[in-house]
């Protein structure tokens, strides 16, 4: 706890970036408190299993990765306290940063507060969220090899997902909101339009959206609304990938930080933002966002922890 002296740094935001750059600030010696709204660990507690983290031969558990990161983080000295932090106020020579508890003082900070999917809100889909729902192919495709899914979001990213998907499933299904005559129903580039048309595993389910998912254990069926005739259909299928975008957790940085302007961190390649002393890393930041894979969270927090030491130095 806090005595008098402020800290050499503040963490906001326990994820792999966050807990990254405890690591490196706790063996560079430096005083170092992370703050966590919710539970140590960040996006990874959400799913079972992670196979593309190095260091591990099979895949392994998520959310005991997390916990792995977080016993090496304080072991080597760093300080943990749940609270949701609310905003960053520069002092004389220092930060204060306001937790919803308490306030801390500190030379300089590091943000990780990372993004969350964009979701949809129809029936079932947050029970289901990571057996059967997915919102990331790159991370759960592999687990769907020879299996049906479907697939929301027709934008270059979701169509770019579905192709992608087509090297593990047998099928794949793109639910679209808008009539097939609708110039902008497919809102992606022309040549990847094109490509998708044409795959022979690719079809599209026009003027439909998600009313429910199903299944006890597992995802087993989506219930699909036609949109002008409002009738409900099952469609039986093994998985539902959501990709309608993300949003970063930064609304407590506003008018204090550089953000872009869907709200994401922008920083120069040493992860420094407009505030001296003050550090982005993870899925916050404007780069590392387009890719959401936890390696690269963590190498963006062993970046910024590394320049963290040499601004104090
Ligand atoms: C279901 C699912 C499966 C995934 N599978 C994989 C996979 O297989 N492989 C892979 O590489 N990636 C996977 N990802 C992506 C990966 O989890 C993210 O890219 C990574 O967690 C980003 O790390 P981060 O530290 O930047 O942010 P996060 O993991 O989002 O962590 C940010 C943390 O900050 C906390 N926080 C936010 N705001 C505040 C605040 N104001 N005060 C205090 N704390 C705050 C949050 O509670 C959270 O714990 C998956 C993601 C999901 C959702």
């Amino acid at each position: 706890m806090q005595e008098g002296k402020p800290y050499n740094v503040v963490i906001i935001g326990g994820g792999p970036a966050g807990l990254t750059a405890a690591i490196y600030t706790g063996r560079a010696l430096l005083s170092t408190l992370l703050l966590e709204k919710a539970v140590p660990g960040g996006q990874l507690n959400e799913t079972d299993f992670i196979e593309n983290f190095p260091g591990f031969e099979e895949k392994t558990s998520a959310p005991e990765l997390m916990q792995q990161m977080r016993k090496q983080a304080e072991r080597l000295g760093t300080e943990i306290l749940l609270d949701e932090v609310t905003g960053i106020e520069p002092t004389s020579h220092n930060y204060r940063i306001k937790g919803t508890r308490e306030e801390f003082e500190t030379r300089s900070v590091i943000i990780a507060t990372g993004s969350r999917p964009r979701e949809i809100s129809a029936d079932g889909v947050g029970r289901l969220k990571g057996k059967g729902v997915s919102y990331c192919a790159t991370c759960d495709g592999y687990f769907f090899q020879g299996k049906k899914i479907l697939e929301v979001g027709a934008g270059d990213s979701g169509l770019t997902e579905a192709l992608f998907l087509t090297k593990f499933v047998e099928s794949v299904g793109i639910i679209v909101r808008h009539q097939r005559s609708d110039p902008h129903a497919l809102r992606a580039s022309p040549i990847l339009k094109k490509r998708v048309q044409e795959h022979p595993k690719i079809t599209f389910l026009w003027n439909k959206v998600v009313d429910k998912v199903v299944g006890e254990k597992r995802l087993t069926g989506v219930l699909l609304k036609d949109l002008t005739t409002g009738e409900v259909e099952e469609v039986k299928v093994d998985g539902l990938f959501i990709n309608i975008g993300h949003l970063p957790e930064t609304d407590f940085l506003q008018g204090t930080l550089n953000l872009d302007e869907h709200g994401y961190i922008i920083t120069d390649d040493r992860l420094r933002t407009n505030l001296p002393g003050v550090f982005a890393a993870g899925d916050a930041r404007i780069v590392t966002s387009r890719y959401a894979q936890a390696i690269i969270a963590a190498g963006d927090g062993a970046i910024a922890a590394i320049e963290a030491e040499k601004y104090l130095s």
